[in-house]
């Protein structure tokens, strides 16, 4: 089963966009599945969940930590972690720095943008969005890599709002891009796509879907 819906996805989505399997709250064997068909990104919300299915399973393994984000949890994911989609602050980006550093890696993030239209979603507003820019370009943060965007759609059957919110996001990231990142190949991610709306945003130039609940079931 896991394996059949890996590779469905996998053909509809084409070499332009990658999957991320989100695994949360599913046991570890489940994992091992998706694992021995050949899926190799992963995806958690929690620190503690990422941290035990890091520990027990194969070390070619890319975690990306796609939940909200406590900046003093990042100590326990900063050794190994391959990605973090949630950052929403610049504190948390200083906690990610300082734990980086200390580990004596450079660690991929992309920043998460509030997009949809409810109000219980995490995530940066426009203005809050280039502070953090600007601050950035004042002070560096060496063991830190922006690699793009991050975002979640309404939760919503209405197909013409969650496009328009993805292609908002996708405008956004092309002028961040061209603004605050133009000649730096690294920053080319668009993380946004969930079970219930990965086409679209596969079609609104998604790089990276987040995909749970189609692969594993429900949770
Ligand atoms: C749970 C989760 C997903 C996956 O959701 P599904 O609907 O199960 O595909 C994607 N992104 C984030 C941030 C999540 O927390």
């Amino acid at each position: 089963m896991i394996a059949a819906n890996i590779q469905k996805i996998n053909q509809e989505i084409g070499n332009k966009t990658r999957l991320i399997a989100v695994s949360k709250t599913k046991p570890a064997e489940l994992v091992l599945e998706a694992y021995n068909a050949n899926q190799r990104i992963f995806g958690e919300n929690k620190v503690q969940e990422m941290l035990a299915n890091y520990e027990s399973l194969p070390k070619d393994i890319e975690w990306h930590l796609i939940g909200h984000l406590q900046s003093n949890k990042v100590k326990y994911i900063a050794p190994f972690v391959s990605m973090i989609h949630s950052v929403d602050s610049l504190k948390l980006l200083m906690s990610i720095e300082k734990e980086a550093a200390k580990c004596n890696r450079i660690i991929p993030c992309l920043l998460q943008i509030f997009i949809a239209k409810e109000e219980t979603k995490f995530g940066l507003n426009r203005s809050e969005l280039y502070e953090i820019l600007d601050q950035l370009k004042l002070n560096p943060l060496p063991h830190i890599q922006i690699c793009g965007l991050m975002g979640m759609a309404s939760n919503t059957n209405d197909e013409n709002q969650i496009r328009n919110e993805f292609s908002g996001l996708n405008l956004l990231f092309n002028e961040v891009k061209s603004a605050y990142f133009n000649e730096i190949p690294s920053f080319c991610e668009l993380s946004m796509g969930m079970s219930h709306d990965y086409l679209i945003a596969v079609e609104e130039g998604s790089t990276l879907i987040r995909v749970g609940s189609l692969i594993f079931g429900t949770r």
